[in-house]
């Protein structure tokens, strides 16, 4: 079990998450929805420390990590455990596919080159990118490029994965084959948390949707509840957006 304990986080004087909680089970895929602004992208953030929180901690199967106080060894130990894949690839520009998935492997796993080959072959083959392993990213089509990336943060073997908005950067044509790829991500039974505005996607594949708004928990709970009977006015009014 994953638990996320009172993430808070203010930029200035404006607080933008406002005490997130949140429990992930083994193999959960929890949807994260919310208005622009409203601090899905700085809450993710918080939890692998791409910024630091003001308040807050992650207890990943009863290690606890107090996100704003991390020395430098729990701060590499946390990031080992939580991978992340961002709306723009984030990809190395100056590497091809494959030494994009080999790149920590190497260096930050310090496999030996035939393993991590051997990794890095099995996870561009399950994203079904196997003729581009040469390639670089520039003669890569965005969809193929997320794939990479989805492909690199599973060869890490993270105990987490956080995705904010993985499809936003696509053009629709390419949209259906990153959904695809992530769910074959989901199949490998690695908890994920899915920033995401593709609501028949979240309503498919979560096994917990929040909706957040002002950097606090609106409302939350399965899928069916909170796209078909929603509580609260925030959350309907929300939703109508998508239909
Ligand atoms: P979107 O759906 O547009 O991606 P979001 O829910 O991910 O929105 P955040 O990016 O988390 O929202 O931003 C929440 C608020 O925090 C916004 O008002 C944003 O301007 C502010 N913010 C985010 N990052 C910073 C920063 N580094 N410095 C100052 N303000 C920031
Ligand atoms: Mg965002």
């Amino acid at each position: 079990m994953i638990s996320i304990r009172d993430v808070r986080k203010s930029f200035k004087a404006k607080l933008v998450v406002d005490g997130i909680d949140l429990d992930v089970g083994q193999g959960g895929i929890v949807s994260i929805l919310g208005p622009s602004g409203s601090g899905k992208s700085t809450f993710l953030r918080c939890l692998n420390r791409l910024e630091t929180p003001d308040a807050g901690s992650i207890d990943m199967g009863g290690d606890r990590y107090d996100l704003p106080r991390l020395d430098r060894r729990r701060l590499q130990s946390l990031r080992m455990r939580i991978g992340m894949v961002f709306q723009n690839y984030n990809l190395f520009r100056h590497r091809t596919a494959i030494e994009n998935i080999l790149e920590g492997l190497l260096v930050v796993k310090r496999l030996k080159r035939a393993e991590a080959q051997d990794i890095a072959e099995g996870y561009l083959a399950l994203m079904g990118l196997s003729d581009q392993a040469a390639q670089y990213p520039s003669s890569l089509s965005g969809g193929q490029q997320q794939r990479v990336a989805i492909a690199r943060t599973l060869a890490m073997q993270p105990e987490l994965i956080l995705f904010d908005e993985p499809t936003s950067a696509l053009d629709p044509e390419h949209t259906g084959e990153v959904l695809e790829a992530i769910r074959k991500a989901a199949g490998q039974g690695i908890p994920m948390i899915i920033v995401t505005h593709e609501m028949g996607f979240a309503r498919e594949i979560s096994s917990h949707v929040l909706f957040i708004d002002g950097g606090k928990v609106i409302e939350q709970g399965d899928p069916k509840t909170l796209f078909g009977a929603p509580e609260q006015q925030r959350t309907r009014d929300f939703l109508k957006n998508y239909l």
